[in-house]
């Protein structure tokens, strides 16, 4: 097993040791919105907020982010409340125009094959956080890092958020195998995604505590105030109650894993 590469989102480091919380609504929906998750989820420990922008979903019919009007709500909450944001950028187009506002690119899961978003991130001194594709093989994944890592950004971060499988109870399959093989064969650092790994929000928290103990660096988490009127996923969103909660098991776990 080699030495994981710390990588650094603002203050905050992944892969060096101390498990890190990303948590934050699937979609901002508003100034409210943001602001009330963001105070929970930070109260409750998580060191980096997440919150997407752009969206990329199946439907066109479907929301796909507040784009543009996003941005000044996210320099107000960053702002208020002095937390990391990652958000996903979907298109090299948002790279410039995203690059103030964010302190880590998301690449999503169906943009893990796009080279040439890959290769522009590569020009960026700014941590990428690489979503596996739901069918990618490890060694698809590793090559896709690659494309940042050996054309000048080292900075990147890899996120298990589940596969597609024969399952269709789940609406993935959250691949835990992979935390261990990324940590045996490569030196990135690995975070969990047991929101979209799972689909259904009682089970987030079970595999969020699996993702520790497996050995992974941290988690990104969907929390939303009101999920049954989320914009999009609400139904795999914990609340805020339950988000501490999950912490409270998860600080329990990783002092334990420790000693
Ligand atoms: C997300 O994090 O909101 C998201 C769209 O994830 P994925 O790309 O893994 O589907
Ligand atoms: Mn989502």
């Amino acid at each position: 097993m080699s030495k994981t590469q710390v990588v650094k989102v603002k203050d905050i480091e992944i892969g060096g040791g101390q498990f890190v919380a990303i948590a934050g609504p699937c979609s901002i929906e508003s100034q409210s919105q943001l602001d009330l998750i963001s105070e929970c989820v930070k109260n409750s420990q998580a060191k980096i907020l997440r919150g997407g922008i752009y969206k990329m979903r199946t439907s066109p019919d479907a929301f796909q982010g507040l784009e543009h009007e996003a941005f000044n709500i996210v320099k107000a909450i960053k702002d208020k409340h002095q937390m990391p944001f990652v958000s996903e950028v979907t298109d090299p187009r948002q790279i410039e125009e995203l690059y103030e506002l964010v302190d880590m690119f998301q690449v999503g899961s169906r943009n893990m094959y796009n080279y040439s978003l890959l290769k522009e991130l590569a020009n960026f001194d700014k941590p990428v956080l690489l979503k596996r594709g739901f069918s990618a093989l490890y060694d698809e994944w590793i090559k896709a890092a690659s494309y940042v890592t050996s054309q000048g950004n080292a900075q990147v971060v890899l996120c298990e958020r589940g596969i597609r499988t024969f399952e269709s109870a789940t609406r993935n399959t959250l691949d835990l195998n992979s935390v261990a093989y990324i940590k045996e064969n490569t030196d990135l650092p690995i975070i969990v995604d047991p929101s979209h790994g799972t689909g259904v929000r009682n089970l987030v928290t079970p595999m969020a505590l699996a993702s520790a103990a497996a050995g992974a660096d941290g988690i990104m988490v969907e929390v939303h105030n009101n999920p049954e009127k989320a914009q999009s996923d609400g139904f795999q969103a914990l609340t805020p109650e339950m988000f501490d909660h999950l912490m409270k098991r998860i600080n329990t776990l990783t002092q334990a894993l420790r000693s």
